[in-house]
């Protein structure tokens, strides 16, 4: 055979790569690896890995008709694509589907649950709490149903305390590159709990960057549009805790009874079971329970499972049975939408600059993000002041820490590249794309302008480029500069941004 399975993945992915944006391509087809080639009679089977089944339904879901009109321009009429699902662990396979799907001819729709549904219930009856404490009968109402949530035979019919906050909505939270995947897989989820195959469903990710929002507008989500569904959000250390004195006041049972009457059950934060092993143990059956009636689990960890420790594999590898979806850092243009959104909701005025004052100084997390608007606000409520970037530099010097008075190439070049909403390897590819070269030669120039480095330095940082690029760089900008107004406006504004950097 003449090709390998690399060189045709890759040109169907340049072709893929054309029809769709770059954050789909980057999301979808990206993590995607080609396995192998074969010959089989007329037809050439391509087969590619998928990190996960999720990968799968999207795909097909989404992208069908591209992948077939890929495969059929690469490999020709007799070209068909195999799916391997391989979902890996700790570097190991543990988890494999081979094969199983062929394009073009479409497979049989993948085989669901049905929705999560119960008989209609008494929605009159209040929720309940779990309540480690038997109640003492109230002696007005000593055959009140209520008092004894747990004791009743009708159980089903409890409508269980949701434990979920309002203001964690889908509608409210923002997507970017930094969370798209793990987004798209909530909102399946939240469509068809329990139906889906990413069941548990794992989000992880560093501290505030949303994991506990995304949970929760799940939770919040179900619990409107399937009304008579048990939901119930609750943090591992809470879990734990009631686990606790469900044992010291001798109600396991009842405990454990309350927990699988949950159709959606969402523990935040499970990092914190480590080292807990009689509650691990607890939330091992509960966890069986539930996922075999078809019920949905939500987690979220601060880490990858294979970083967790002091939880039992059987555990872990269970938490990896349906997808897990990371959280990243927000990037810049993530960050300025999410505070022109909090602006927005709370109703005030931020002038631009200062939102991107904001977005450009604190990277770290989406909560520091608010409290630096939060802080903000409340110094121009008490000095009674315009919000402007002289108030903000002010206001929030301390949260922006270490001072900067330089610029580096790489900052100059993530800021052009972000004017020109390029990808950031491109500047130091060899392409000669128009766009490219533009960026390019703008970088130089301000590399030049702002930094101490040499002509050499600056050429090596723009992919191994020599001095001469840099000089005709710089000459060919400040042509333009001269003679064209809009270019010198487009100049102007990007100083202005590389300015933003410095505090
Ligand atoms: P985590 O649980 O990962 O520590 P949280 O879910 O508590 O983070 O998020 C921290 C704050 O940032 C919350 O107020 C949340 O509403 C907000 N937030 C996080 N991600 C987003 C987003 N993508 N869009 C809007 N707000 C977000
Ligand atoms: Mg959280």
């Amino acid at each position: 055979m003449a090709q390998s399975a690399e060189e045709v993945w890759a040109q169907c992915l340049e072709f893929i790569r054309d029809n769709i944006t770059r954050q789909s391509y980057k999301t979808w087809f990206e993590p995607l690896k080609p396995v192998r080639l074969e010959e089989e009679g007329e037809l050439t089977k391509l087969t590619i890995e998928l990190p996960s089944r999720f990968y799968y339904e999207w795909l097909e879901e989404h992208y069908f008709a591209l992948l077939r009109k890929a495969i059929s321009k690469v490999l020709g009429p007799g070209g068909r694509l195999y799916y391997d699902i391989v979902i890996k662990r700790d570097d190991m396979e543990v988890g494999y589907e081979g094969a199983s799907v062929q394009l073009p001819a479409r497979p049989e729709a993948p085989s669901h649950h049905p929705p999560l549904s119960r008989p209609p219930s008494d929605s009159s009856l209040p929720e309940a709490q779990w309540n480690p404490v038997p109640q003492a009968s109230p002696s007005a109402a000593p055959s009140a149903p209520a008092a004894h949530p747990f004791a009743i035979p009708g159980i089903q019919k409890i409508r269980i305390e949701s434990n979920l906050s309002p203001h964690y909505t889908f509608d409210r939270f923002l997507e970017g590159d930094c969370n798209r995947l793990a987004r798209s897989a909530a909102w399946a989820v939240a469509q068809q709990p329990g139906s889906t195959s990413f069941n548990p469903l794992l989000i992880y990710g560093g501290v505030g960057l949303g994991k506990t929002h995304l949970i929760q507008a799940v939770g919040n989500y179900v619990k409107q549009h399937f009304t008579d569904t048990n939901v119930r959000y609750i943090s591992s250390e809470r879990f734990t805790s009631e686990f606790v004195q469900a044992i010291q006041h001798n109600r396991v049972s009842e405990f454990s009874n309350f927990y699988r009457h949950i159709d959606l059950l969402i523990v935040d934060d499970i990092q914190f079971f480590s080292g807990k092993e009689k509650t691990q143990e607890e939330f091992f059956h509960i966890f069986n329970t539930l996922h075999q009636s078809g019920k949905q689990i939500i987690l979220s960890a601060d880490c990858a499972p294979k970083h967790i420790s002091g939880i039992e594999e059987r555990l872990l590898s269970r938490f990896q049975w349906g997808l897990v979806a990371d959280i990243q850092p927000p990037d810049l243009e993530t960050r300025i939408a999410i505070l022109q959104r909090k602006a927005e909701d709370d109703g005030i005025d931020i002038p631009g600059e200062v939102i991107e004052f904001i977005a450009t100084n604190i990277q770290s997390n989406i909560r520091e993000l608010e409290g630096a608007l939060i802080r903000l606000l409340a110094e121009a409520m008490l000095r009674k002041q315009e919000i402007d970037l002289d108030l903000a530099r002010e206001a929030l010097s301390d949260l922006i820490k270490q001072s900067r008075t330089t610029l580096t190439i790489e900052d100059i070049q993530q800021t052009v590249c972000a004017y020109f909403n390029i990808p950031e390897e491109l500047i130091r590819a060899r392409t000669r794309k128009r766009e490219a070269v533009q960026a390019r030669q703008i970088a130089m120039y301000f590399s030049k302008q702002l930094t101490t480095y040499s002509l050499k330095a600056i050429g090596t940082r723009f992919g191994k480029r020599d001095h001469s690029t840099v000089i005709h760089a710089c000459q060919s900008v400040e042509n333009q500069i001269e003679t064209d107004p809009r270019f010198r406006e487009m100049i102007r504004e990007i100083q202005h941004k590389l300015e933003l950097r410095l505090r």
